[in-house]
């Protein structure tokens, strides 16, 4: 199928074309005809499958369709992200896609001044994307009119109530047209019922869009889990990325302390690291993340909140330094690789305390994670290795096995690593 067949207008496909896309990809295919139709949609699509050119190109489209009122231009289009790093994506996305049209866009988000975004406004802006919070500051100095919004995109819903915007969602929601006045989209990794609750209210009998079955990880990707204790990671790590001649990592902590440790020690150990989290300055952040893209930087830490919504073309590896503590942040942290049909790998370093957060990943995906215990750095015997067996599920220690029973619980080869010998997947990791 062409972007040509979807029915989008010249100045969006030479647009597209320019980016260099041949094809759409399944939730543009899925989303864009019904989106032109004038229907709401409430789309399963992950980051990595380009679900934002499937709302922007169709949102943009949708805009030459009505004219809006005389005099001051008013936001027909708002699009609300969970961070500054994904509003700022979808404003470059807003910016690339609509390059031919007329359209004007501004992106605003909190942690910077407020008086050039105001000056923005106050110009005129067709379309508008913004973080809850920085949107809610204008809002009560009345510096932006939302009443004549006609679309309004959700992204990343989940995300969005998995930081607590919830409330600020609401307040936001009271000053839009209603949504029979308005054509709403929203976009989320997963469906939890607080999902299907906040689609229930603010969108109009939408159409289910879903590209990838609910939860699972991206399929390109893949995932390994190498078992090691706490205190040698970030020598496992650093072997890894030395020995695998790693050009770009994307390294999570969960905290923003461990992201600055980590990226001090890597350092120290003669990798080029910059560390991205919520403490970091935006400039900071931006700063870093271009480095990291140009390939000045070998290694970016980021905390989960910091890496939401990161768009970097081909990135190869991405490792779980510490699991997170919500088994959904493991399929947003692996998105990250994988994009748009690259291959990408995932390997995760679990010791003995995670456990249970890769059982409870596991299940979230459905799926057995592939374990490599890397020769040097197995786990020491008070670690019970033998709870890492993917078999063992129950996370509990394991019971003494009969000779039987230990043949037929060997791992199957290529698949699961033994000590000395890699797997197949670990080769082409390492
Ligand atoms: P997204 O899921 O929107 O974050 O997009 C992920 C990546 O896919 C971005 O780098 C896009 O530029 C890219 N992309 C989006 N649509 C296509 C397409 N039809 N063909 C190839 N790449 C695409």
């Amino acid at each position: 199928m062409s972007f040509e067949s979807l029915g989008l207008k010249a100045e969006l496909l030479r647009a597209v074309r320019e980016q260099g896309y041949n094809e759409p990809t399944a939730v543009q295919k899925q989303a864009i005809p019904i989106i032109l139709d004038g229907h709401d949609i409430m789309a399963g699509a992950q980051t990595g499958t380009g679900k934002t050119a499937g709302f922007t190109l169709p949102l943009l489209q949708k805009l030459g369709e009505t004219s809006p009122a005389e005099g001051r231009r008013p936001v027909r289009a708002l699009v609300l992200t969970p961070t500054r790093e994904l509003a700022a994506q979808v404003g470059d996305s807003v910016e690339t896609y609509g390059r031919h049209l007329p359209y004007r866009s501004a992106v605003i988000f909190g942690g910077v001044k407020i008086n050039p975004q105001i000056s923005k406004l106050r110009r005129g802006v067709d379309v508008l994307i913004a973080t809850p919070g920085r949107l809610l500051d204008h809002m009560q100095r009345g510096t932006v009119d939302l009443s004549q919004v006609e679309m309004l995109v959700l992204d990343e819903a989940d995300r969005m109530l998995d930081m607590g915007f919830i409330h600020d969602i609401r307040r936001i929601m009271k000053c839009l047209p209603g949504r029979e006045n308005r054509q709403s989209l929203l976009f989320s990794a997963t469906f939890s019922k607080e999902i299907r609750q906040l689609a229930s209210q603010f969108l109009n009998r939408p159409e289910r869009v879903e590209v990838s079955p609910r939860n699972s990880t991206v399929d390109l990707i893949d995932q390994l889990v190498c078992p090691v204790d706490k205190r040698r990671k970030r020598e496992l790590l650093s072997h890894m990325i030395g020995s695998g001649y790693w050009k770009q990592v994307l390294v999570f902590t969960r905290t923003k302390h461990g992201a600055n440790r980590l990226a001090r020690q890597l350092e120290m150990d003669g990798l080029s690291t910059a560390a991205i989290h919520g403490n970091k300055s935006q400039a900071a952040r931006t700063r870093s993340l271009s480095e990291f893209k140009n390939g000045d930087i070998r290694v970016l830490v980021a905390t989960d909140i910091a890496a939401r919504g990161l768009d970097i073309d081909q990135l190869p590896h991405v490792v779980n330094y510490e699991l997170p503590n919500v088994p959904e942040d493991y399929v947003h942290r692996i998105g990250r690789t994988g994009r748009a049909g690259n291959e990408g790998t995932a390997v995760s370093l679990v010791s003995p305390e995670e456990i249970k957060m890769l059982k409870d990943i596991e299940r979230l995906i459905r799926r057995e994670i592939p374990q490599q215990v890397l020769e040097g750095y197995e786990v020491t015997a008070r670690a019970r290795p033998a709870e890492y067996h993917p078999g063992n599920a129950s996370g509990k220690p394991a019971r003494r096995q009969s000779k039987r029973q230990k043949r037929r619980n060997r791992p199957a080869a290529g698949k699961q690593g033994t000590k000395t010998g890699y797997s197949s997947l670990a080769e082409r990791m390492f």
